[in-house]
């Protein structure tokens, strides 16, 4: 790289992201005094990243509070992790994200977030989640407000492209910022820029032309460079590269950026059948928090990577509304022609359902005894008859909302490299999602993992600048 001396620019701490992760890591890095930049690829009004479309907050808690019913114990937070984790993680990374969760909410009410009561329709969430108020782009506006406060400096629209790393010690990044290449010259720096899942030509690599009709949830510019460069020079990488927290979204939403109203609800109160009109995997198998996160998986590897969920009148009203109408039809053979699919198997596969069922009393709120028996899959919970006019349907197809794949760090939130130690790189949020999770998800543990592990790297890295 050969720049001219005035497109250098000097600071302590770059922090390469602009959603909750990064502003987390500079606002605590700054508390020690140090002069931080944060780089932002995106423009200004899209800045937050994935950050900007969430809710909630996983939090371990001891007591009742405004915003959350219960205790919510480091145990049983560690318990729910392990049964969804779907394979080994740190586990003492894992514990470390737990307990200093606790910290976050008055941690993130001094940097101006404010938070509501659970709303419903929020995935039984009420005891162990903090809702923020006004939601990921409100906190994503506090966080910014307060960087801009204690004078931290902020770019936009401006794309890190490369890394220099000199024997041990990161020194500097390439920036380029409209037609104009940057140098940013920094002690120490901390990632967290998101993970891959807006890079289709990477998701192809694992899923083939499967990818071409996924829907991805969040931002597009998660494109995964930082990641890539990262394993260019050596860091060790983590997670199960075609691994990702993906749920079922109306088959109508936009291709990027259509947020938490695409994501469709209905899945347990119903049936759910590929294009074949054939039913694949059991609806009411647990609550709907602990498997909605499988269904964009489940959807992915089916023919098309479409599905439809096929309910009743008396379902209609059970489940947050999509916020695209559902597909309506005084009989399941209009239904099938309505979707395209075939009339006589549709019909078969809601017969054969519906006789499969053994009754029980129906309660959403439990994992009830409604269930089938003799069909396969079978329906575990929840099982009732589709049997009243009209009947309803949504297209469904798999929503990516982030990336496992990134690089192993170590409880400092430093990066691990495989063939040296290079002490002032640091990185977090999605880009690190593998350290702690292999294959499931557990409700708001992006943003708590990002959070803690953005305040660790912040002042890890205010350390060893000292
Ligand atoms: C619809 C939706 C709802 C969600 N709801 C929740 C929820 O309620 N609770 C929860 O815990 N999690 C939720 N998640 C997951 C959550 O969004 C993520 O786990 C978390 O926000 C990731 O934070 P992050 O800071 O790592 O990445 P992001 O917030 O995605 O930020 C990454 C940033 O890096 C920038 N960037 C990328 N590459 C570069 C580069 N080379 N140079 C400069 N900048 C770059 C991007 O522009 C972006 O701003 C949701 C996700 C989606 C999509």
């Amino acid at each position: 790289m050969d720049m001219a001396e005035n497109d250098t620019h000097h600071y302590d701490i770059l922090v390469i992201g602009g959603g909750n992760a990064a502003l987390a890591a500079a606002l605590q890095a700054q508390e020690s005094g140090a002069k931080v930049l944060i780089i932002e690829r995106a423009p200004q009004f899209y800045r937050g990243g994935n950050s900007r479309h969430t809710r909630d907050f996983r939090i371990m808690h001891a007591y009742e509070n405004d915003y959350m019913m219960g205790a919510y114990t480091e145990d049983e937070f560690m318990e729910d992790l392990r049964r969804v984790a779907g394979g080994e993680i740190d586990e003492s990374l894992a514990r470390l994200i737990i307990t200093k969760s606790a910290e976050l909410p008055e941690w993130l009410s001094n940097q101006g977030v404010r938070w509501q009561p659970p709303l419903s329709g929020t995935l039984h969430l009420a005891r162990t989640n903090m809702f923020m108020l006004g939601g990921g782009r409100a906190m994503m506006n506090a966080y910014y407000r307060t960087a801009s406060s204690k004078n931290i400096d902020i770019w936009y629209e401006a794309l890190v492209e490369d890394l220099v790393i000199e024997g041990n010690e990161f020194t500097a990044a390439q920036v380029r910022k409209g037609n104009k290449q940057i140098i940013v010259r920094a002690k120490a720096v901390i990632l967290a820029s998101g993970g891959f899942e807006a890079n289709i030509a990477w998701l192809k690599k694992y899923w083939g032309d499967a990818a071409d009709n996924f829907v991805i949830r969040g931002t597009p510019y998660n494109q995964g460079n930082m990641i890539q460069t990262l394993l260019k020079y050596g860091a060790e990488s983590i997670g199960e590269p075609d691994a990702f927290h993906a749920v079922a979204v109306d088959g109508r939403a936009p291709k990027f950026d259509g947020g938490i109203v695409t994501r469709l609800d209905s899945v347990p109160f119903g049936i759910v059948v590929n294009r074949g009109g054939k039913r694949f995997y059991d609806e009411g198998e647990d609550f709907w928090p602990k498997r909605y996160a499988i269904w964009g998986g489940l959807i992915a590897r089916q023919p098309g990577q479409v599905a439809y969920s096929i309910i009743d009148s008396k379902a209609l009203s059970k489940f947050m509304p999509s916020v695209f109408d559902p597909i309506v039809a005084d009989s399941l053979s209009e239904l099938a022609d309505k979707l395209g699919l075939p009339p006589s198997q549709l019909q078969s596969t809601v017969q054969a359902f519906n006789h499969s069922i053994r009754q029980g009393t129906f309660d959403p709120s439990t994992l009830d005894d409604c269930y089938t028996e003799g069909i396969t899959p079978p329906k575990s919970h929840w099982a009732v008859p589709i049997d009243e006019a009209p009947y309803y349907a949504y297209p469904l197809r798999a929503g990516i909302t982030f990336t496992y794949l990134g690089v192993r760090i170590n409880n400092k939130a430093n990066i691990q490299f495989h063939n040296r130690q290079v002490c002032n790189m640091f990185a977090a949020g999605e880009m690190v999602a593998g350290n702690v999770l292999r294959r499931g998800y557990l409700a708001g543990f992006g943003l708590t993992m990002g959070a803690v592990l953005g305040r660790i790297a912040g002042e890890e890295a205010a350390n060893v600048i000292k």
